[in-house]
């Protein structure tokens, strides 16, 4: 593998050549593969009985694992698109294990897509309290989306804004705010070529002037005594330290927090910077392919001091569903579900789109929402279609109507290509499980299974 040239000059300036060569060494190893498990789902004990791939735990992420096997194509497993877990390289399951999110508050993730630390939050959060996810770029933010779904969070509102609109639109209300920023993306050069042939010293530069902006915002989000990880997957000082240490000179109200010791975690390198940045910045995580088994990052905690309680959010005005469309939805629970899933003054219409908000959702008028919570279905030629995101966060008793199958079925082979089989029962939707997971809808017509798999997901298979 080639590296630029310029990269090779500075790194070896920062760590020195006998350090620089274990770091050059480590980058001509294969990436490892990293699995989390999704604990809205299973537990990660339950997951090592279910699959006989061999999975070692990653020190920091109770619920992640080094994939070790080989012969497993964990992208293309029914098991993957049940959401049972997500592929997330090592280190970056750092980032939301030591943000540390808890059951019932509200966090945001400025730079969420496509959603790996996301998913991780909303696991974590296990569905309770607000997660609002955002991000810029609409077709990584349909990504985001899709993994959400797969996922069953229904907590999760995902807006696309840029960070100073939603600093104004909310005001500092977040227990806890993540910031994956967009970065020169150095600490992916073993895994991602494009990072190698994109990347130069002024992208670097300019990465900085963008991660200081997105910052800025995000100090106006965080509330009182919440807290700020900012994180990146590059080595370049001026997008770590760098970006920090100016951020905790314009920010006073904000102190750098020391995070727990994993073995292989290394301290922060303020005396990196010119001139050097201030000493707790050791107290920031850097994570090196020599050092981890793991892609390089950066992570560091800041706390905002205690201060005055914030204004509540603007609570939403709710607006009734349309008894048309409530009527369609009641049909379609009556008729296939053994329960509401959701009670009746969660439930809001957007366009055709029928949502369960998060129970203390604020309103969100003005903002440009891409989900509004847990996406139900939708009402179209007089009847309700469920989504696919219902299906994966339904349990299998909610359904009238189930289908099981193991992983290997052929059956669900041809659930994931879009086709139809043979399956004698009663007329209507039938929830498609592999095992006890469900994978999505498929539709019974005369004794013959129609599957209704989003186009996104068929090339799972
Ligand atoms: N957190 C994501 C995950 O774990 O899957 C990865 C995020 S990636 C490192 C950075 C993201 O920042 C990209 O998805 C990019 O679209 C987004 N981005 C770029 N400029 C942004 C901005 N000004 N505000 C918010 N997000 C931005």
């Amino acid at each position: 593998m080639t590296l630029p040239s310029l990269f090779v000059q500075r790194m070896q300036a920062f760590l020195g050549p006998e350090e620089f060569a274990a770091f050059h060494r480590a980058l001509q190893q294969r990436p490892v593969v990293g699995l989390r498990v999704n604990t809205l789902k299973i537990s990660p004990t339950d997951f090592l009985r279910k699959v006989d791939w061999t999975l070692e735990p990653v020190p920091w992420c109770p619920e992640g694992f080094y994939l070790r096997s080989e012969d497993v194509r964990p992208g293309k497993h029914p098991y993957h698109a049940a959401g049972l877990y997500y592929l997330q390289d090592p280190s970056a399951m750092a980032p939301a294990a030591l943000l540390d999110p808890q059951p019932g508050e509200w966090v945001l993730d400025l730079a969420a897509a496509p959603g790996g630390k996301t998913t991780h939050l909303a696991a974590r959060m296990q569905n309770q309290g607000l997660l609002v996810a955002n991000d810029v770029q609409p077709r990584r933010l349909r990504e985001l989306a899709h993994n959400l779904d797969r996922w069953g969070a229904t907590h999760t509102v995902v807006t696309q804004a840029l960070p100073g609109r939603l600093a104004r639109f909310f005001g500092p209300v977040f227990h806890r705010v993540l910031v994956d920023a967009p970065c020169s993306g150095e600490g992916m050069f073993r895994k991602d070529p494009k990072a190698r042939s994109t990347w130069s010293p002024s992208l670097v530069q300019r990465c900085a002037q963008m991660q200081r902006g997105i910052l800025k915002a995000a100090a106006h989000l965080v509330r009182p005594g919440g807290y700020l990880l900012y994180s990146t997957c590059t080595f370049a000082p001026e997008e770590d330290e760098g970006v920090i240490a100016r951020f905790l000179d314009e920010h006073p109200e904000f102190e750098v927090v020391p995070v727990p010791h994993v073995p292989g975690f290394s301290p922060g390198r303020p005396d990196w910077l010119q001139p050097p940045g201030p000493e707790t910045l050791r107290h920031a995580v850097r994570l090196w392919p020599h050092q981890v088994e793991g892609e390089g990052h950066f992570l560091v905690l800041l706390r905002r001091r205690e201060g005055p309680e914030p204004e509540p959010a603007r609570t939403p005005r709710r607006r009734a569903v349309p008894a048309e469309a409530l009527r369609f939805y009641r049909a379609f629970v009556k008729e296939t579900l053994t329960e509401d899933p959701v009670p009746q003054e969660r439930l809001a219409l957007f366009g055709a789109h029928l949502y369960a908000l998060p129970p203390d959702a604020p309103d969100l008028k003005g903002l440009p929402v891409i989900r509004w919570g847990w996406w139900l279905g939708t009402v179209k030629k007089g009847r309700f279609e469920p989504s696919h995101a219902l299906a994966l966060a339904l349990h299998p008793q909610q359904a009238k109507e189930v289908v099981a199958y193991p992983p290997d079925h052929p059956h669900l082979r041809t659930f994931f290509a879009g086709g139809a089989w043979s399956s004698p029962g009663p007329e209507g939707w039938v929830l498609v499980l592999v095992e006890d997971h469900p994978v999505g809808w498929a539709k019974r017509v005369q004794g013959r299974l129609k599957s209704r798999a989003p186009r996104w997901l068929r090339r799972w298979e």
